[in-house]
């Protein structure tokens, strides 16, 4: 699943992209997308620009002139794309916003189609359920605001990492990721944990995150930009996705465990539950 650095790289991309520009036709392939709402988009959206693209978490907020905010996520296997209108259409291009003066279209791709695109009152949007309750942005929060998340709550860490209302953007990769150069193991309970150690999973968290969205993100299942390129970051990962292969630190064999729903990777020397 797309994260926080993956996210920001089509943001970006798509700041690159389509900002300002006008938007003529919407084609719709697949009635399911939007949960059945997508009567009046076009009424709303004809002859309309876009005019900023934003994330909060894993989410992408494309604000229009309408007063209206588009607003998606990904979820597994969502993209959106870039590319030449009269590109055929794919059978998972499920919507498709053709520009005025524009060779190009924005495509949303989606092939297991757990994604979604909504159409939000742009000064509502802040409020929605789903984006109201997330909680603090990793790159945004202050270094005592961090400390004091996971001294006032007590919870196994990784499950906490991946909770978007306890901080936002996270998921497997980078929480696995973080935890091991922070040589945390992943069931540690959140207040039992030294504020020095604190301090430096918050500078690990963050440098984690910049490295990776300087190298648009991981791809180790689908994820590319909006220019359909694939990220760079996959070749740095240290614990997951190497079940069994040697820790690059101590050398025993990472592991691989399911706490809470998901599966943590990481490795039992370095990472010991004292
Ligand atoms: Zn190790």
């Amino acid at each position: 699943m797309p994260e926080l650095p993956e996210v920001e790289t089509i943001v970006r991309g798509l700041k690159r992209t389509i900002l300002n520009k006008t938007i003529d036709l919407i084609y719709l392939n697949s009635p399911k997308i939007n949960k059945g709402n997508f009567e009046g988009w076009l009424d709303i959206l004809h002859g309309k620009s876009f005019r900023d693209v934003n994330r909060r978490g894993k989410n992408i907020l494309i604000e229009s002139s309408s007063g209206y905010t588009l607003w998606v996520h990904l979820k597994m296997t969502g993209h959106l794309y870039y590319v030449p209108k009269n590109n055929a259409i794919d059978k998972h291009d499920l919507m498709v916003f053709y520009l005025q003066n524009d060779d190009y279209s924005l495509r949303f791709n989606d092939y297991r189609r757990f994604g979604n695109i909504r159409l939000l009152k742009s000064d509502e949007s802040r409020q929605q359920k789903g984006l109201a309750t997330l909680g603090p942005e990793p790159l945004e929060i202050s270094r005592n605001d961090f400390i004091k998340l996971f001294q006032t709550t007590k919870r196994m860490i990784k499950p906490a990492l991946l909770d978007q209302t306890f901080l936002a953007g996270l998921g497997n990769i980078y929480a696995d990721e973080s935890l091991f150069l922070a040589g945390i193991h992943p069931r540690r309970l959140t207040n039992t944990i030294s504020e020095k150690k604190l301090i430096e999973l918050y500078g690990i968290i963050q440098n984690i995150l910049k490295k990776a969205i300087s190298k648009m993100g991981t791809s180790v299942d689908s994820f590319a930009g909006v220019d359909g390129k694939p990220g760079g970051y996959q070749t740095y990962l240290k614990a997951y996705g190497r079940e069994g292969e040697p820790c690059w630190r101590c050398g025993a064999k990472i592991k691989r465990e399911k706490i809470g729903s998901r599966s943590a990777h990481y490795c039992p020397r370095c990472q010991k539950l004292r």
